[in-house]
């Protein structure tokens, strides 16, 4: 398998530390508010990456932490007059819903939180500043730059032009404008930790690379990532780790691309961001799982309304082949396979080398879905009633294993009938008459998701399945 590394710019074959083990860590969210559609690309995408490394024989130890210590977490407590752990293990909760409804789920995950490793973020720094490779100022401790090897190998940025081009704060304390905090001193109205240069809080770069180093070891295999970390929090990863343990951080950084609006990067501080909560309200969360794989990973990905639409109508498509073939698998018999159906195991066989190669080229789930929309056009062609049970268990499976490492098709068939449709479209109709319009929208989007769109006419409420 070909994966791109970004610390070459070029694809670069696979090969693990360990044989048949994939040590992966993923830098994870600041849990200070809900999650939008931006910040799950990278989950999606390295959940994929986990799940196809399961399905060629590996065992995956697959990290994604919790930044529960920070700035924005700070400031917002401070708002809301509550502690900061109260604002993480609320958005924590959330996050795990999220997560759960994008399958993100299916297979262990381990979920650090920074607070969690705080002696072990202390010690790190220690083995830092007795290695000269920080200096604690009034209680801070930075990282001295020039101790670092080939900083800016990573992000390709040179250490010349990081520091003239550094702006300067009359505040700060560091030796060069381009060395960065590992630990900051307490500041009132801050959580602390007692260290050996007084109370104060880990800094955001510190905590990855000491989670990674105790859950996974000093050399992991994939760090990953959105392609905004790479500087400067994963250039200062790498700086932190290798110059403590004189060895490779990562083998292989992959960065996925951003998620645009309008062509526009999505981001909270431009204000044009979805939440997973906004998103859910018209669409279950596979379809938005089912969206991100939709093109590759490093491309740059347009959100729309219409696309997602789009989507939504090619994921039906696949649903729609599992479907069918449940349904045949109760009803076929059990008789021998025909030479007709040989040839079909034969390009049943095709296609998961489609999926497969698509997959081996850099994670190409673009190309792995055309391998499933043209399975599921041979199913639609060549598979019916006449069809032996063989065959049909063969796709059935085929169509769940390859569908399963993409993360998609999970949900039951859900089936409502005609009469609790005319049931709910008579409770939204009460409701409207008593103006609680709230209650009337939640009707109309619940029976959306199960694929029944209501339209109001003039000879009343009617619905349609879509
Ligand atoms: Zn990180």
């Amino acid at each position: 398998m070909k994966l791109y590394n970004s610390l070459t710019r070029q694809k670069e074959e696979f090969v693990p530390i360990e044989e048949k083990v994939v040590k992966m860590y993923n830098c994870g969210p600041t849990v200070y508010n809900y999650i939008h559609v931006g910040n799950a690309r990278p989950l999606v995408v390295f959940d994929t990456l986990r799940r196809y490394f399961i399905y060629k024989g590996y065992e995956v130890k697959f990290v994604v932490n919790f930044t529960d210590i920070d700035d924005k977490i700070i400031n917002r407590a401070n708002e809301e007059g509550v502690d900061t752990t109260q604002i993480s293990n609320k958005y924590i909760e959330a996050f795990l819903e999220d997560a759960k409804a994008l399958n993100l789920y299916d297979y262990e995950t381990i979920n650090p939180r920074a607070t969690q490793y705080i002696q072990q973020i202390i010690d790190f720094v220690q083995g830092l500043v007795d290695k000269n490779a920080a200096y604690e100022v009034n209680g801070d401790v930075y990282f001295n730059i020039d101790a670092a090897k080939n900083y800016g190998k990573l992000s390709k940025k040179n250490l010349e032009d990081l520091i003239s081009g550094a702006r300067v704060n009359i505040n700060e304390q560091k030796h060069s404008p381009a060395d960065f905090a590992l630990w900051k001193a307490k500041k009132e109205g801050e959580p602390s930790w007692d260290s050996p240069w007084g109370p104060g809080r880990p800094g955001w770069h510190i905590e990855c690379s000491v989670m990674a180093k105790t859950l996974l070891g000093e050399t992991i295999d994939i760090h990953s990532g959105g392609v905004d970390l790479q500087f400067p929090h994963h250039e200062n990863e790498i700086a932190q780790s290798e110059t403590l343990h004189d060895k490779a951080f990562a083998n292989y950084w992959l960065h996925n691309g951003f998620i645009t609006v309008d062509e526009e990067k999505m981001s909270k501080s431009l204000g044009n961001f979805f939440t997973l909560k906004d998103v859910a309200k018209n669409y279950d969360l596979e379809v938005l799982r089912f969206f991100i794989l939709s093109s590759h990973y490093r491309q740059p990905l347009n959100f729309s309304d219409y696309v997602m639409g789009q989507v939504k109508a090619g994921l039906d498509r696949i649903y729609n082949a599992k479907y069918k073939l449940e349904d045949l698998e109760k009803k076929v018999v059990d008789k021998e396979v025909s030479l007709s159906e040989e040839e079909i195991e034969k390009q049943m066989g095709l296609r998961v080398r489609e999926f497969e190669t698509a997959m081996d080229d850099d994670l190409n789930t673009a190309d792995a879905i055309t391998a499933i929309y043209n399975f599921v056009k041979d199913i639609n062609t060549y598979i019916d009633d006449e069809s032996s049970l063989y065959i049909v268990k063969k796709a059935k499976e085929t169509l769940e294993t390859l569908t399963n490492v993409l993360g998609i098709l999970k949900r039951e068939m859900e089936t409502i009938d005609d009469e609790k449709i005319l049931s709910l479209i008579e409770e939204r109709e009460a409701a409207r008459k008593n103006k609680d319009y709230q209650r009337a929208d939640e009707i109309r989007d619940e029976l959306l998701k199960q694929n029944i769109q209501l339209e109001d006419t003039r000879e009343g409420v009617k619905y349609r399945r879509i």
